[in-house]
């Protein structure tokens, strides 16, 4: 694929994955034999769209992560690794700081959830000719199940039209001079969010309530699952080993 903008990726991987109920963060459990970051560091590693990966670890993580991900695989994408914040969001704006202090200027930045490691290069290239008609998108799936929003006393409150309703992934993908400064100013203004209820959970939320500017949806795939519970684990070692098997058949289709 032709392209020339610059393309950061920031790799999310500062979560400590409570849901999991293990001491080891969900994204260095292994399926079965290599964490589940290298699935994820490798499609961005061997990506045509994206140049550089800023690698966002929890605290005290740096030096376990340079060794048995970064150097241990050879990802050379990766120009830093910084320690994320409390929540997902402080995590994000630790990598972007970086792109800020270097005055970032023509660019485009792919925020991508460490704990999906079925990402592909596919949805990467979808994404990057998304934004760079639109400046922002989403990837995410059109919803299988009628959803309902509750009220407060856990009674159905609304049933969005299912035809509308997506089920928002990552990477969420922005042009550079869009994303910084409304990251910039939601870090600025937390407090006033916070105390109207905010809660911000996604990158889109960022741009939502900074300009709300229009964000695309792009389609992603029902495999790039999140990986947050014990379940999600099980599948996603049957998920390996059908690419594995894969994989397999076509070495042995090619040499035969
Ligand atoms: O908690 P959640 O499932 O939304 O996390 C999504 C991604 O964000 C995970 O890859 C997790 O490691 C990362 N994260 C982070 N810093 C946090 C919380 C989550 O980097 N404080």
């Amino acid at each position: 694929m032709k392209k020339k903008s610059r393309c950061v990726a920031v790799v999310l991987a500062g979560g400590r994955g409570k849901r999991m109920g293990t001491t080891l963060a969900k994204q260095y459990l292994p399926i079965p034999d290599k964490p589940v970051l290298y699935y994820t560091m490798k499609v961005f590693e061997d990506s045509e769209v994206i140049d550089e990966v800023i690698l966002v670890v929890g605290k005290g993580h740096i030096p376990y992560c340079r060794r048995e991900i970064v150097e241990k695989y050879k990802f050379r994408k990766v120009t830093a690794i910084v320690e994320g914040g409390k929540e997902r969001y402080h995590s994000v704006w630790q990598a972007l700081r970086i792109l800020e202090r270097e005055n970032m200027q023509k660019g485009y930045v792919f925020i991508h959830d460490g704990t999906r490691p079925f990402i592909s290069e596919e949805i990467l290239e979808r994404a990057f000719r998304e934004v760079c008609k639109s400046g922002a998108c989403v990837v995410g799936m059109p919803v299988k199940d009628t959803i309902k929003v509750a009220d407060e006393k856990g009674c159905i409150d609304i049933t969005p039209k299912r035809s509308l309703v997506w089920q928002i992934q990552t990477p969420q993908v922005f042009s550079s001079d869009l994303i910084i400064p409304a990251y910039r100013e939601v870090i600025t203004k937390e407090k006033e969010l916070l105390a109207r209820g905010i809660q911000i959970t996604d990158d889109a939320m960022v741009v939502e309530n900074v300009c709300g500017c229009p964000i695309r949806l792009v389609e992603g795939s029902y495999d790039n699952i999140k990986i947050t519970t014990p379940e999600d684990l099980e599948i996603a070692e049957l998920f390996v080993a059908e690419r594995t098997r894969i994989k397999k058949v076509k070495k042995i289709q090619r040499s035969g």
